[in-house]
């Protein structure tokens, strides 16, 4: 792989990756190894008016402003994109998106599906990629296992991101590659194999002697070839089959307590 500085010599377009996932599918821990890995891919710090969690630092995770100061960017329409999730504002700076094609860097968005549609409606060029739990039970295991690391379990917030969850997954089928978030390892793989394979159709960036490999991977991760993947995940999440299932698993709650 090229390093940021050649890509930058070469002059390389940067290609915009949207990335959404129920909330506790590790859609930030990937993001956050992928950043380990891959140079040349900046990633946007979001706004928002929620306070910060457990560890979260000013202008790292989050620009963290109050809802005042958010509707004066709203209205000096200073954002990409923005939405309302779980009743906070969220939203992407312009600037953000403008720094990074100034350096000839990829920009990576981790927003909701409101503002992936948003972004997808002014740039359909861009690389939308849909990261899913296994099951229910594995995600409400996550959040809890979040929360308490963070020190707080917030049951009515934890059933607010359980219930939402469903919902946001009925949106997959509008993103291009779908990333089931089981084995940590493999989904970071994977979503290092899009990102590589992306560059090399669209920048005609080398990816070395692994190229067949990472290409056969990104190729399996497209919605497109994800039938078979995707079943038992929707089949957990109630969305084919029997509904009925998605309730009982997540209120199966003697193994996390
Ligand atoms: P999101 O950004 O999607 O809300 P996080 O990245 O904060 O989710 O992950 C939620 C929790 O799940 C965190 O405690 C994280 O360490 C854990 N986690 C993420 N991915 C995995 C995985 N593949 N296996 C086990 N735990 C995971
Ligand atoms: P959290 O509060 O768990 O960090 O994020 C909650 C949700 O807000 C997640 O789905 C996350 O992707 C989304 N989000 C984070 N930043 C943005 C943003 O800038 N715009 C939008 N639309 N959603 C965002």
């Amino acid at each position: 792989m090229r390093s940021a500085d050649e890509r930058e010599k070469r002059n390389v377009a940067g290609i915009l990756f949207i990335i959404s996932a129920p909330s506790g599918s590790g859609k930030s821990t990937l993001v956050g190894e992928l950043r380990k890995q891959l140079s040349g891919v900046d990633f946007a710090v979001s706004w928002t008016t929620r306070t910060p969690r457990g560890s979260e630092e000013n202008e790292r995770e989050y620009n963290f402003t109050t809802r005042e100061e958010f509707e004066r960017m709203i209205a000096a329409d200073l954002f990409l994109e923005h939405a309302e999730v779980f009743g906070n504002f969220y939203g992407t700076a312009r600037h953000s998106l403008d720094e990074a094609r100034g350096a000839g860097h990829d920009l990576l968005l981790d927003i909701d599906v409101q503002g992936a549609a948003q972004v997808r409606a002014s740039m359909p060029e861009a690389v939308s990629i849909f990261v899913l739990p296994p099951n229910p039970k594995v995600l409400r295991t996550r959040l809890r296992n979040r929360s308490r690391a963070e020190g707080a379990v917030n049951e009515a917030e934890l059933y607010r991101r359980l219930s939402e969850a469903s919902r946001e997954i009925e949106n997959f089928r509008q993103y291009g590659y779908i990333l089931v978030n089981d084995i940590l390892d493999r989904a970071v793989a994977q979503l290092e194999a899009i990102v590589l394979a992306e560059r090399y159709y669209r920048n005609g960036e080398a990816i070395a002697y692994r190229s067949r490999r990472v290409l056969e991977v990104a190729a399996a991760c497209l919605q497109a070839n994800s039938q078979e993947r995707l079943k038992p995940v929707l089949e957990a999440f109630g969305m084919i089959g029997d509904s009925r299932q998605q309730e009982l698993n997540f209120e199966e709650d003697s193994d996390d307590d």
